[in-house]
C-alpha cells in the first residue's frame, strides 16, 4: 500500500510474537476470548465516557455497545468488531508495538521455562495470541479524535500502519481480521466459534453476535414436470384430497428448498452474575465467573468466595474470590505498583479495575467485583475517589474478606482437632484448603497485621506456623492457648532462618525439658509482625531469645543467683560494658552453660541477620 508507514516492533514484543508464532501449544482457542476481552474493555471506555459526554457515543448504530463475529469462509477471514472506543493512529503504534508493557519479559520468561501460555491475558499482552491461529493480521481502528487506519503485520519484527481509505468506515471502534493459517482452519467453523463464545465469555456484559448461517425452507415456483410429480408423491403421502383440490383450483406449482441466509445471532446471556440472588448461581457458574475475572483459564477452582449485597446508607452488592494461586507478582511490587484486582461499577456501568480506593494493600490478591447503587454515575474518576461512601464499602469489604478467609480454615477437616483418621478415605474437596491458601496468601496475612491495627485480631486467627509440639503440621493462636501449661502466662516464640536450625536452638532447652510449646517464626517478614503484634487473646508474646522470660518459680533461681554472684560479676567485667549489659543466672537452658540473650526491645539476632542482608 502506498501510505502505509512502517514500523518494528520492540525487542521484547517481538520475541514474544516468534514465541507464539512457533508455539507448539495445542490450546489455541485462548485467541478468541482475548479478542473478545479487548473489544469488552474497549466498550467500557466509551461507555465510561459517556456518562460525563453523551456525545462520544455519536448516533445511529453508533450508539449500540456490542461486538460482533464474523467470517469470510472462502478467504479464510474471521473477524472481530467491536463499537468500542477504537484506536488513534499513535494508540495503534504505542499498543500494538512498540511500547512493551511489564508483562512483556515477565511472560517471555515464563514461556521459556515451560509457563503456560494460557495465562498470556494475565499478563496484558493478549492480543499477540491472534498469532497462534493466524500469519497475517489486519487491525482496522476508528477513534472519535481520529481518521480511520488500518494496523497489518505479519509477524515478521515489522507492522505497517496506513490511513484506511478502501474498507467500509466503522463509525467507530475496531475490527481485527485474522487471515487463518492452515492448521486454524476449524475457527471457521460456526459451531465451533458459538462453543467457544459460551465457555469463554459466558460473563461478558455486551451483547456478542456471530454472524450465523440458517437453514430455512423456501418456496419455489417448480418448472418442471418431473419435479413436481416427486412432490406431489411426497405430499399425497399426508392427504391426496388436498392436492386433488389444489389441482382442481390451478395453483401454481411450487416446491421447497433450502437456502442458508445470515442473520445477527445473539451468542450470550448479559444478566449480570452479582445481581442475581446468590441462591440461584451453582457453584460452578460461580467458577466459571471466577475464571473470566482472572483471566485465569486453568481448571482450578477459586478457594473460596462470597457473594452478598450490602443495604442501608450505602448500597451495593459484592463478589469476592480467594484465588487458586497467588499472581505472579503479588509481591515483588507490593510495596509499589500493585494494583487491587477489584472492579468497580456503579449502577452496572464499569468505572474501573485500578480503584485502590475499594481494598487494603494486603487484600489485594483478593478477586472481584464491586456494583454500587450509591456512587454517583456522573461524576470524574477523580471526584469518586474521594466519595465518602467508598470508606463504608471498604470497611465492609475487609470485614467480609475476612471472614470468607475464616471460613475457608472453618470447612476445613485438616483444620479441626478431631480425629479424621476413621473418616480416611471420605472424599472432602475442603480438605487441605486452608494450608493451600496459606501457602500461597498467608505472606499477605502477615502484612495485614502489620498494616491494619483496626483489624489486627481478626487477622492474628487467620495465623498459622509451626511450633515444637505441631509435628510438622500448621497449627493457629487458638490452638497453641488451648494446650498452654496451667499458669503460662506468655506466648511463646523463637525467630530463625528455619525449623531445623531453630530446633536445634540452644533457646530452646529449658522450655522444651519443661514441656513448653514455643512458636517458630521462619520468615523474614515474621520479625516485623512481632514488632506489632503485641498481644493475643490478653496473652503476651515472648521472645524466647530475648530477656524477660519466665518459666518455672523464679524463687529456685533466686539462691543460685546469691551463689553465683562473684562468677557473674567477674564475667561482666571480663566481656566488659560494650559488649553485654549484664550477666545473669538463668533457668533457660539445660545442657548449654551459656547463651547470649538479647534485650526486650532490641534486635533479635535474627533480626540482625535480616537487616544486615538487607543492606548488603
Ligand atoms: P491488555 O488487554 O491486557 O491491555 P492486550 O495485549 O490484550 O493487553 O491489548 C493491548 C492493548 O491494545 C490494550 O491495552 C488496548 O489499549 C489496545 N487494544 C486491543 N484491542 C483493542 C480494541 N478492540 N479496542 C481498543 N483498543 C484495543
Ligand atoms: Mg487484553
Amino acid at each position: 500500500r502506498s501510505n502505509a508507514e512502517k514500523f518494528e516492533f520492540q525487542a521484547e514484543v517481538s520475541r514474544l510474537m516468534d514465541i507464539i508464532i512457533n508455539s507448539l501449544y495445542s490450546n489455541k482457542d485462548i485467541f478468541l476470548r482475548e479478542l473478545i476481552s479487548n473489544a469488552s474493555d474497549a466498550l467500557d471506555k466509551i461507555r465510561f465516557l459517556s456518562l460525563t459526554d453523551k456525545e462520544v457515543l455519536g448516533e445511529g448504530d453508533n450508539t449500540k455497545l456490542e461486538i460482533m463475529i464474523k467470517l469470510d469462509k472462502e478467504k479464510k477471514i474471521l473477524s472481530i468488531r467491536d463499537r468500542g472506543i477504537g484506536m488513534t493512529k499513535e494508540d495503534l503504534i504505542k499498543n500494538l508495538g512498540t511500547i512493551a508493557k511489564s508483562g512483556t519479559s515477565a511472560f517471555v520468561e515464563k514461556m521459556q521455562t515451560g509457563g503456560d501460555l494460557n495465562l498470556i491475558g494475565q499478563f496484558g499482552v493478549g492480543f499477540y495470541s491472534v498469532y497462534l491461529v493466524s500469519d497475517y493480521v489486519e487491525v482496522i481502528s476508528k477513534h472519535n479524535d481520529d481518521k480511520q487506519y488500518v494496523w497489518e503485520s505479519k509477524a515478521d519484527g515489522a507492522f505497517a500502519i496506513s490511513e484506511d481509505t478502501w474498507n467500509e468506515p466503522l463509525g467507530r471502534g475496531t475490527e481485527i481480521r485474522l487471515h487463518l493459517r492452515d492448521e486454524a482452519k476449524e475457527y471457521l467453523d460456526e459451531s465451533k466459534l458459538k462453543e467457544l463464545v459460551k465457555k469463554y465469555s459466558e460473563f461478558i456484559n455486551f451483547p456478542i453476535y456471530l454472524w450465523a448461517s440458517k437453514e430455512v425452507d423456501v418456496e419455489v415456483p417448480s418448472d418442471e414436470e418431473e419435479s413436481s410429480d416427486v412432490e406431489e408423491k411426497s405430499e399425497s403421502e399426508s392427504s391426496e384430497e388436498e392436492i386433488e383440490e389444489d389441482d382442481a383450483e390451478k395453483k401454481p406449482k411450487t416446491k421447497t428448498v433450502k437456502e442458508t441466509t445470515y442473520e445477527w445471532e445473539l451468542l450470550n446471556d448479559v444478566k449480570a452474575i452479582w445481581l442475581r440472588s446468590p441462591k440461584e448461581v451453582t457453584d460452578e457458574e460461580y467458577t466459571k465467573f471466577y475464571h473470566s475475572l482472572a483471566k485465569d483459564f486453568s481448571d482450578e477452582k477459586p478457594l473460596a468466595w462470597s457473594h452478598f449485597s450490602a443495604e442501608g446508607d450505602v448500597e451495593f452488592k459484592a463478589v469476592l474470590f480467594v484465588p487458586p494461586k497467588a499472581p505472579h507478582d503479588l509481591y515483588e511490587s507490593y510495596y509499589n505498583s500493585r494494583k487491587s484486582n477489584l472492579k468497580l461499577y456503579v449502577r452496572r456501568v464499569f468505572i474501573s479495575d485500578e480503584f485502590d480506593e475499594l481494598l487494603p494493600k494486603y487484600l489485594s490478591f483478593l478477586m472481584g467485583l464491586v456494583d454500587s447503587d450509591t456512587l454517583p454515575l456522573n461524576v470524574s474518576r477523580e471526584m469518586l475517589q474521594q466519595h465518602s461512601s467508598l470508606k463504608t464499602i471498604k470497611k465492609k469489604l475487609i470485614r467480609k474478606a475476612l471472614d470468607m478467609i475464616r471460613k475457608i480454615a472453618d470447612e476445613d477437616p485438616d483444620e479441626s482437632d478431631k480425629d479424621h483418621s476413621e473418616e480416611a478415605g471420605e472424599e472432602n474437596e475442603k480438605k487441605g484448603l486452608y494450608t493451600k491458601f496459606w501457602n500461597e496468601f498467608g505472606k499477605s496475612i502477615k502484612l495485614g497485621i502489620i498494616e491494619d491495627a483496626q483489624n489486627r485480631n481478626r487477622l492474628a486467627k487467620l495465623l498459622r506456623f509451626e511450633t515444637t509440639k505441631s509435628d510438622g503440621k500448621l497449627t493457629s493462636l487458638d490452638k497453641y492457648i488451648s494446650r498452654m501449661k496451667p499458669g503460662q502466662k506468655d506466648i511463646f516464640y523463637l525467630t530463625g532462618t528455619s525449623k531445623e536450625q531453630l530446633e536445634k536452638s540452644p533457646f530452646l532447652e529449658g522450655l522444651k525439658k519443661k514441656d513448653y510449646e514455643v512458636i517458630f517464626f521462619t520468615d523474614p517478614v515474621d520479625e516485623y509482625l512481632m514488632q506489632y503484634l503485641m498481644d493475643y487473646e490478653d496473652k503476651k508474646f515472648q521472645n524466647v531469645s530475648k530477656e524477660g522470660l519466665k518459666i518455672g518459680k523464679e524463687s529456685k533461681i533466686k539462691d543460685l543467683k546469691e551463689s553465683f554472684k562473684e562468677l557473674t560479676s567477674w564475667w561482666k567485667e571480663a566481656l566488659s560494658s560494650e559488649n553485654v549489659d549484664s550477666v545473669k543466672i538463668s533457668n533457660r537452658l539445660d545442657n548449654t552453660p551459656c547463651v547470649v540473650v538479647t534485650s526486650k526491645y532490641g534486635w533479635s539476632a535474627n533480626m540482625e541477620k535480616i537487616m544486615q542482608s538487607q543492606t548488603l
